[in-house]
């Protein structure tokens, strides 16, 4: 039987959204434990139970203060404790040089951005700016896996349980940075961007005003993403970029608004299960990628496309 370790960082009060999809991943492709990094509470601890998960394994020491070296590290002797043949993080910097760092410790091959996973561990990503979708699957014993959100459905969580805890010993770190203090980001009551179903992205040519798409992302739930250009004019936080020096998202649903479609912003979005882009001018590569196309000024075309799904109360 496959074990396949879920690696959880930073856990809340509750799962995330993107950590029920892991875990749930991780169920249909063998018996499941986790390896958390911090501290969590016990409402936590039983919604991991609540996805089958037997084992939780902790480190020794405290490892989140220390960037991501220490995380590696642990996260590396809890395969090794587990005897994990496969290791799923998800998708973001910090989760993908843990993957790096752990593959190195272990020998482990290891795929980052994958999008689907089957039984057989063939997984596929996009590659080379999105221009490539590949299907890949490690050589080495041990898989390690970062998924990007909402590639998979979260499945029903079960009784909630706490799982066994086992403590497993890191060793001496000797970080080169320590962290020294945490700001929490202010709550924008929208979805958190990569792993929202929903995207509302605006560039250069919003103007400044990202108004009309705040709308439309409030009407569909969604959160709002920006074009480098947007960002660098400081007309939304840089956290909001999307695209190859920006967040990589992929939403059920990516509408891009007044983007022209380079390729550093689609490295970021191709993946997008449906893409519709609004733009005035019809031959703005962006449409080489959308799935539905709106050639019109986006000040026009936002406001009736949100009055329109309001009434419908979609
Ligand atoms: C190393 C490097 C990394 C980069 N990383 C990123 C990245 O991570 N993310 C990213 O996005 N970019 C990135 N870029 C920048 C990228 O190359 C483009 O410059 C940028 O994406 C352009 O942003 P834009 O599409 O918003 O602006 P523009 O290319 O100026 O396009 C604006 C679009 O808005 C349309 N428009 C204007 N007014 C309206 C209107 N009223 N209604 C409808 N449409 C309208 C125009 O027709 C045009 O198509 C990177 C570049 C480099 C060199």
């Amino acid at each position: 039987m496959t074990t396949v370790l879920v690696f959880l960082d930073h856990p809340g009060a509750s799962l995330a959204k993107g950590e029920r999809e892991l875990l749930s991943l991780a169920g249909s492709l063998g018996d499941v434990a986790v390896a958390l990094a911090d501290d969590a509470e016990q409402t936590y601890l039983d919604g991991v139970g609540s996805y089958g998960v037997g084992e939780c394994y902790r480190p020794d020491t405290e490892v989140s203060g220390v960037l991501v070296a220490g995380k590696a590290a642990f996260l590396a002797e809890a395969a090794r404790t587990a005897a994990a043949d496969v290791v799923l993080l998800g998708n973001s910097y910090e989760a993908k040089e843990i993957a790096a760092r752990a593959g190195i410790r272990l020998e482990a091959g290891v795929v980052t951005d994958v999008v689907s996973l089957d039984g057989d561990l063939v997984a596929t990503k996009a590659d080379f700016a999105g221009s490539y979708t590949v299907d890949c699957r490690v050589t080495t014993e041990r898989a390690i896996l970062t998924v990007k959100p909402n590639s998979v459905d979260a499945a029903e969580a079960g009784t909630p349980q706490a799982p066994r805890e086992i403590r497993v010993p890191v060793g001496e770190l000797a970080p080169a940075a320590r962290i020294t203090g945490r700001v929490d980001k202010p709550v924008s009551g929208r979805p958190e961007l990569t792993e929202a179903r929903v995207i509302v992205a605006g560039g250069r040519g919003v103007d400044g005003d990202f108004g009309p798409l705040e709308e439309l992302a409030d009407a569909l739930g969604g959160a709002v993403g920006a074009s480098r250009a947007a960002t660098d004019a400081g007309w939304i936080e840089h956290s909001a970029q999307v695209g190859q020096t920006g967040k990589t998202v992929a939403p059920q649903l990516y509408v891009s608004v007044g983007i022209s479609g380079a390729v550093q912003q689609r490295a970021g979005m191709q993946t997008s299960k449906v893409i519709v882009a609004i733009n005035k001018d019809a031959d703005s590569p962006v449409f080489e990628i959308a799935d539905f196309g709106i050639v019109g000024d986006l000040f026009s075309v936002l406001p009736q496309a949100t009055e329109e799904i309001r009434k419908r109360g979609l």
